[in-house]
């Protein structure tokens, strides 16, 4: 998962994708970075961290120009590791180019093999480098074409920015598995993973790519056209149960109001006895409002959360995700002393955030704690972008629902139905909905082999 912006032909084009990352950070915090056009040269500025930790005015200063694309990181193909960081630049046979990518390719081992065996150099393990390689060695002649003729060898989920003299080019792949907008800031043209990053630089005229549609937009005009046609929409529903910003829309839909209706679909399908309503902050505090609304059950700030540590999921080992657990959320006893909770949270992976959290609300004196999820058990790995680990991992696939209520040391676990998720959205059949019913939209051909390869180093075995 990765957020990516750009824009084209604007006089502060660093400051504006800088602003725009920033409001892309919860897509992924382990490095941030920004490409800038100046003078036909492409300068390129990345660090591992947080964006306002990887840029500061200084920095931002240097980055002269009026064309950028930017990218912040959460490796889902690659380890976490600086030759990695995103943008990627190369210089090509068409002109220089630079690159960032949001989505996670599923025969990324298979061109990697074809171009290694054809005596290509790869500095990394990211899928991405593999576009840029294919890019190169296109025999189109243009930049534009030889960006489509690489892409018409990938398969998976892509929505890409390319950089080049003259513009940027972004693409949504034909499933469109991934989100990307555009927008007019200052009246100049600009790209977004999410409507939010547009709004927060004040963009106007905010559209939705449509699948396989490719946009170019230079300085003085824009043009777009459907690259890919004939393929059915799956989009990642996961971005509206979890990964989108609340106040994002996709396909005119709100990210929060949809939780809502997770939250009060979930009260009929689960309905429990208990005095208050709590929500694992952030990622459950809509669930739990819908929850509560129409349960009647009141709804609490249960947990205080630490702003200071980040989606402690991202975290390498248990351990440490253990102990983030803890740093990020602090029980308030007096809430919840003597009193039956439910806890709502958007989704279970491994198990180990729910299974500490089910404790620190015993600690603090809760008499039973309901769980409650506002999405289906995650019994299958995610190909397409989320970073879901390899099966074996996944509660859900090990353990039926009671045992993982056993796991959890909780009273009860209830999780939202698949056709109460969608209809939460708005019942259309335009999802991904892999993770859940193993319905995987792309063949996955050696995708699995991938994820095994370039799984983060630090992942314990
Ligand atoms: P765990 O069950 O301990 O692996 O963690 C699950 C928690 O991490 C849930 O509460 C979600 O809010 C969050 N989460 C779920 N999937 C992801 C993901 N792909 N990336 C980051 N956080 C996630």
């Amino acid at each position: 998962m990765c957020g990516i912006f750009g824009i084209v032909g604007h006089e502060q084009a660093a400051a504006r994708t800088f602003q725009g990352i920033h409001g892309l950070q919860h897509r992924g915090q382990e490095s941030a970075g920004i490409a800038v056009l100046m003078n036909h040269r492409i300068n390129v500025h990345v660090g591992m961290g947080h964006a306002a930790d990887v840029f500061n005015g200084d920095v931002l200063g240097r980055l002269k120009g009026d064309i950028a694309i930017g990218h912040v990181r959460y490796s889902t193909a690659g380890s976490s590791e600086i030759h990695n960081a995103q943008p990627l630049q190369v210089t090509t046979g068409k002109g220089r180019v630079a690159v960032v990518h949001n989505g996670n390719l599923v025969n990324a081992s298979e061109i990697r093999r074809r171009l290694v065996e054809e005596g290509s150099i790869l500095q990394g393990n990211s899928d991405t480098e593999l576009i840029l390689h294919l890019l190169a060695k296109s025999p189109c002649r243009t930049m534009e074409d030889a960006i489509l003729d690489a892409l018409c060898q990938v398969r998976g989920a892509y929505c890409l920015l390319f950089l080049y003299d003259g513009g940027v080019a972004a693409i949504r792949d034909p499933q469109g598995f991934r989100p990307l907008f555009y927008g007019r800031v200052d009246g100049h043209h600009a790209f977004a993973s999410e409507s939010a990053a547009l709004e927060l630089v004040r963009a106007a005229d905010i559209q939705e790519l449509e699948p396989g549609e490719v946009m170019i937009a230079r300085r003085n005009d824009v043009e777009a056209f459907k690259w890919r046609t004939g393929q059915q929409q799956r989009f990642c529903i996961f971005e509206f149960v979890y990964f989108s910003r609340p106040d994002s829309v996709f396909s005119g839909i709100n990210v929060a109001r949809a939780r809502k209706r997770m939250g009060e679909t979930l009260a009929r399908e689960h309905p429990a006895q208990a005095q208050i309503v709590i929500p694992v902050p952030d990622s459950g505090v809509y669930a739990a409002m819908g929850y509560s609304q129409v349960s009647g059950i009141p709804f609490e700030h249960g947990f205080i959360r630490s702003h200071y540590v980040g989606r402690t999921f991202i975290q390498p080992s248990s351990s440490e995700r253990t102990a983030g657990v803890r740093m990020k959320l602090a029980p308030v006893r007096s809430l919840i002393e003597g009193r039956d909770v439910v806890l709502v949270d958007d989704s279970i992976v491994r198990g180990t955030t729910m299974q500490e959290i089910v404790g620190l609300l015993r600690q603090a004196g809760a008499r039973s704690v309901h769980v409650r999820i506002s999405c289906p058990p995650t019994r299958f790995s995610c190909y397409y972008g989320i970073d879901t680990p390899d099966p074996s991992k996944l509660v859900a696939n090990r353990m039926s629902i009671p045992e993982i209520r056993d796991y959890l040391h909780a009273d009860s676990l209830g999780y939202l139905s698949r056709q109460g998720m969608i209809d939460a959205v708005d019942g259309g059949d335009w999802f991904c909905t892999a993770c859940w019913d193993g319905n995987y939209p792309v063949p996955l051909g050696d995708a699995r082999q991938q994820q095994l390869f370039s799984m983060k180093s630090e992942e314990e075995p």
